[in-house]
């Protein structure tokens, strides 16, 4: 149903104390709850109907990805279409960059030509933020170096809720490399603010001790904590962003981390596995656990699309009418 120009959105009432969305640090439990709310609704509505939504109209959003992605620039995309928005991608090679225009000065001018959000990947952790301090339109963080990855979060958090009706109360391994992980960084914040008891699992290089801070429990064998988990969440090994072996080979890597058949039946028999992807089939889990009963990782790609149309359309309503008219 199309509201008239001005009228509150029903999600307008929704607390948000800020008008980017940075990392689920800054989030608090009950602004986190009611972006997975508004999410459960676009999850639902879809799965009836592929009637787009007016919420966006008039709407410019940006992507500008400085890393690798197939998933996130993909749904953000599509989510800002199934909303109405005009969507563009930016593509860093072969813009003005390289000729010596600042990152700033870049955002800016595509601010000039009516961006209302801007979705950044960066390379480099705090990029996001920087930008969100230069610029009026919102922000959101597509993932910033090992930083943070909310959108990440959100729909890990969206599937898991829906699988399991509650986070509160779950225990959820975190498994892998994770101290390069920003997918960890936001499930770590996410998870505990929402409830769940968090187990770090992974070789001592890439689970450093220290993260107990955080709240977790950090563990090195996997065999031992595996009984406990209702959800792994297997994150993949980050070899662009470690400068030295950190494990002497993928193969003794596998054969104490990877998750298989063998490993799977002495889970839970309900556990749920998450994996954000890409996936590398046969270094952190094998074909059969990625394709197997317990697999929600396509699940979690179309949730995906759900928490970004929440979260975009959430965003817009701190940015006042679009410019045209759009609701
Ligand atoms: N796609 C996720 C990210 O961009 C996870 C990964 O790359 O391993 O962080």
């Amino acid at each position: 149903m199309r509201r008239s120009i001005g009228s509150k959105p029903a999600h307008a009432e929704t607390p948000w104390r800020d008008k980017h969305l940075l990392g689920l640090e800054d989030l608090s439990r009950g602004e986190i709850e009611s972006i997975l709310d508004r999410a459960e609704h676009h999850a639902n509505r879809s799965a009836q109907s592929r009637e787009k939504s007016q919420a966006l109209k008039g709407r410019i959003v940006f992507n500008l990805f400085f890393e690798s992605s197939t998933r996130t620039r993909t749904s953000f995309s599509l989510a800002a279409k199934r909303l109405s928005a005009d969507t563009q991608d930016f593509s860093p090679s072969g813009s003005s960059l390289s000729k010596g225009e600042s990152f700033i000065d870049t955002a800016r001018n595509l601010e000039a030509m009516g961006a209302d959000i801007l979705v950044v990947r960066h390379p480099t952790p705090g990029t996001p933020k920087l930008l969100a301090e230069h610029v009026a339109s919102a922000v959101v963080n597509a993932g910033d170096g090992a930083h943070e990855h909310p959108t990440q979060a959100l729909l890990d958090l969206l599937t898991i809720r829906r699988a399991k009706k509650t986070i509160e109360g779950l225990t959820v391994g975190l498994l892998g490399d994770i101290a390069h992980s920003r997918v960890a960084r936001s499930n770590i914040w996410g998870l505990t603010k929402l409830g769940a008891k968090v187990i770090l699992c992974g070789p001592p290089t890439l689970v450093p001790r220290g993260w107990e801070r955080l709240g977790c429990e950090v563990a090195h064998h996997l065999d031992d904590v595996l009984p406990r988990c209702d959800v792994v969440n297997v994150l993949r090994i980050q070899f662009e962003r470690q400068h030295a072996g950190l494990f002497p080979s993928i193969g003794e890597y596998s054969h104490f981390y990877m998750m298989t058949q063998e490993r799977v039946k002495r889970a839970r028999p309900d556990f749920l596995l998450l994996a954000p992807g890409p996936i590398n089939r046969g270094v952190e889990l094998t074909p059969e656990v990625a394709d197997g009963r317990h697999s929600a990782i396509l699940d979690q790609v179309s949730n995906g699309l759900a928490v970004r149309m929440a979260v975009l359309e959430m965003l817009t309503s701190h940015t006042g009418p679009a410019r045209d008219g759009g609701e």
